[in-house]
């Protein structure tokens, strides 16, 4: 089929012949529900035969199904080229050397609209192309590791990056940024926490909500501000660097181990939880809101250990869970379970037999919180005190998915339960904290000017 209807077909592919209309037609689609103006994109051969796509002028791309369609007018046609121009790097000797390493996501592609395939635009001349302010800050390296959405990162991928990690930092390089999906990017960054220990340079990790062919994406900003802090800043830790307020005047820094994805759309959905961000960056440079971070250092010693035993699983408790879920796990040879557990880290009574079992069969089972805020405290209820007596271990204020990834990596270190439960229970990059800041649950959680608009609207 010729490329003026690429992707179309059935009744769609219709519509477009019937009204003279071609991909790359800039058109007026009238239907039921009100008019749109944009440009006609190509479709992937694998997306739905039903809807005509549209970029708006906006940068939102619309699906119109075919049958909503009243009248297409075609009032000229724009073939767009999105080719990035590859422009060479320069490079600055009094420049810090930043490597920044792909693993895939949003931020490591655009969309060929010529073919509807999402394609990374990772090599230096590439990025300097359309991110020229790159070459400001830093002499920037680029490796491809991994092309994946990051719901497909998993132990292999997680152990290659730190692995690539370490050879940088030996290699010289005065900072590490990570691009990658913002789905799992919490998990990535917790589990290189414990990977990857005593870094001399910081190691950041970004990532966008908004690809980069969209005018609202958050790719540019967060990629300049994570290479300024890795080049420039002495927070020598994993951090993860995105939008803090939902408009584009800072990224906050989150510790790998304390953050969480809170929002599926939003820009600044990255949020540190139980107490506040490392610090914000901007233009201005990198500042630092607490002083209780490992500093950058000259030498190039990083502890790398990646050893991960992937029979872990999470289990997310809900009212009425029965107790054939645990079962199962421990059927097929899970290792260790970490518990979501209501409030102060609990289960219904129905699961208890089930967790005497799972102890028996020496399964790691392991309490964290629904509520993400908070400790687990299994002394306040009794219900709590006989969870324990079962073998299940509270884990204080680590996260759900903290706690999977380190228990995954502990029983990479030891079968020896009690050797697990040592690692567990001891803080390598604070992902026990032992206390939560009274300001931790609020303070720059949104950007202030919209905390306090919040509240000024609704205490009037
Ligand atoms: N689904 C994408 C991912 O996590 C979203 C993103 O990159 O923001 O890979």
């Amino acid at each position: 089929m010729s490329d003026d209807y690429k992707g179309y077909r059935g009744a769609t592919l219709e519509a477009l012949r019937r009204f003279e209309a071609r991909v790359w037609s800039e058109v007026r689609v009238e239907t039921e529900a009100g008019a749109f103006e944009g440009l006609i994109l190509p479709r992937s051969e694998t997306a739905d035969a039903d809807h005509l796509v549209l970029k708006l002028i906006s940068g939102y791309n619309v699906g119109v199904h075919h049958a909503r369609i009243l009248n297409i007018e075609v009032r000229g046609r724009k073939v767009a080229d999105y080719k990035i121009p590859e422009k060479e790097f320069p490079k600055d000797a009094g420049k810090p050397r930043v490597k920044l390493f792909g693993t895939g996501g949003t931020i490591a592609s655009r969309l060929d609209y010529r073919t509807g395939a999402v394609i990374p635009a990772f090599s230096p001349g590439e990025l300097y192309g359309s991110v020229p302010e790159l070459a400001d800050v830093c002499n920037l390296e680029t490796e491809k590791l991994y092309g994946v959405f990051s719901e497909n990162m998993g132990p292999a991928e997680w152990q290659g990056t730190a692995r690539a990690i370490a050879q940088a930092i030996k290699e010289g390089v005065d900072g590490v940024v990570i691009g990658h999906g913002t789905d799992t990017m919490h998990h990535t960054a917790a589990v290189l926490s414990f990977m990857l220990q005593d870094s001399p340079v910081p190691i950041v990790m970004v990532g966008s909500q908004r690809s980069s062919d969209r005018p609202s994406s958050d790719a540019a900003l967060n990629l300049i501000n994570a290479v300024r802090v890795a080049g420039h800043s002495d927070i020598a830790e994993i951090m993860v660097c995105m939008f803090g307020p939902t408009s584009d005047r800072y990224d906050l820094l989150h510790r790998g181990t304390r953050v969480r994805k809170m929002h599926s759309s939003y820009r600044s959905t990255f949020r540190t939880i139980g107490d506040i961000p490392l610090g914000r960056v901007d233009a201005d440079g990198v500042q630092a809101f607490r002083q209780d971070y490992k500093r950058r250092r000259s030498d190039r010693e990083v502890k790398l250990n990646t050893a991960f035993d992937d029979r872990v699983s999470i289990v997310y408790y809900y009212p009425n869970m029965k107790p054939d879920i645990i079962d199962s796990l421990i059927e097929q040879g899970y290792k260790g379970i970490v518990i979501a557990g209501t409030g102060l880290g609990h289960v219904n009574k129905p699961l208890y037999p089930a967790l005497a079992r799972a102890r028996a069969a020496g399964v790691a089972v392991y309490m964290t919180v629904q509520t993400l805020w908070g400790y687990v405290q299994m002394y306040v209820y009794e219900t709590g005190r006989e969870l324990m007596d079962l073998g299940v271990v509270p884990c204080a204020n680590m996260l759900p998915e903290v706690a999977y990834v380190k228990l995954g990596w502990a029983l990479g270190q030891s079968q020896d339960l009690e050797e697990v439960k040592r690692i567990m229970l001891t803080p390598i990059a604070s992902e026990i904290t032992p206390r939560e800041p009274h300001d931790g649950y609020l303070v720059f959680q949104g950007g202030v000017p919209e905390v306090n608009r919040f509240i000024s609207h609704h205490w009037k």
